[in-house]
């Protein structure tokens, strides 16, 4: 079958439970089969020791940008750098979801930076509902503002059921990185 575009809504990850990024890495290694291009752009990481960093090399229609630092963001206490990476990736953002260049275009733990107000959910709402071409847009991250799932076409709310931290099985390569 042809490749098909009836892409352009809006799709929202979030809740406390595992999956989320997974769940957009999914999407995006089914769109890629289609031939569909997509770009993820990852708010508040840094690390090329990520699974998805390395596979990512290997997809010519999947591209992904980091655009945080090294350290954890301290969510309660941000620093100037974190409020300054965070613009510089909304600018990228923009540019990316209007260059008409991809197909989906994943804002990976995006909500999480509104949340910690490093971002305006506000300006990035209003951004997206105002977006008009067919660029389907994702937004990954716990604490999706209530900006953004009014907006949103889909939204999915992962819940904590059971974590293997809690046994002390700390994050896993392949798993959870
Ligand atoms: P993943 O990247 O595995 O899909 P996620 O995007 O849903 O996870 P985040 O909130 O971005 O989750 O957190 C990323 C890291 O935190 C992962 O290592 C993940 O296993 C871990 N994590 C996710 N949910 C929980 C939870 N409920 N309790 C403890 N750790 C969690
Ligand atoms: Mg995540």
């Amino acid at each position: 079958m042809s490749k098909q575009n009836n892409l352009g809504l809006i799709q929202v990850y979030t809740g406390n439970g595992k999956g989320k990024t997974t769940a957009s890495l999914g999407l995006a290694f089914r769109a890629s089969g289609h031939g569909f291009k997509v770009c993820m752009i990852q708010f508040m990481k840094k690390n090329d020791d990520y699974g998805e960093v390395k596979a990512a090399r290997n997809l010519p229609n999947f591209k992904l940008m980091q655009v945080g630092r090294e350290a954890f963001v301290d969510l309660a206490n941000p620093e100037s750098i974190d409020y300054k990476l965070a613009e510089e990736g909304w600018e990228l953002a923009k540019s990316v979801m209007l260059s008409g260049q991809y197909d989906i275009v994943i804002l990976d733990e995006i909500n999480v930076a509104m949340a910690a107000k490093l971002l305006d959910a506000s300006i990035v709402a209003a951004f997206l509902q105002a977006k008009k071409n067919s660029t389907e847009v994702i937004l990954t991250g716990r604490y999706a503002p209530a900006e953004i799932t009014a907006i949103a076409h889909l939204v999915t709310e992962m819940q904590d059921i059971k974590h293997p931290i809690t046994i002390g099985i700390p994050a896993r390569q392949g798993i959870d990185f």
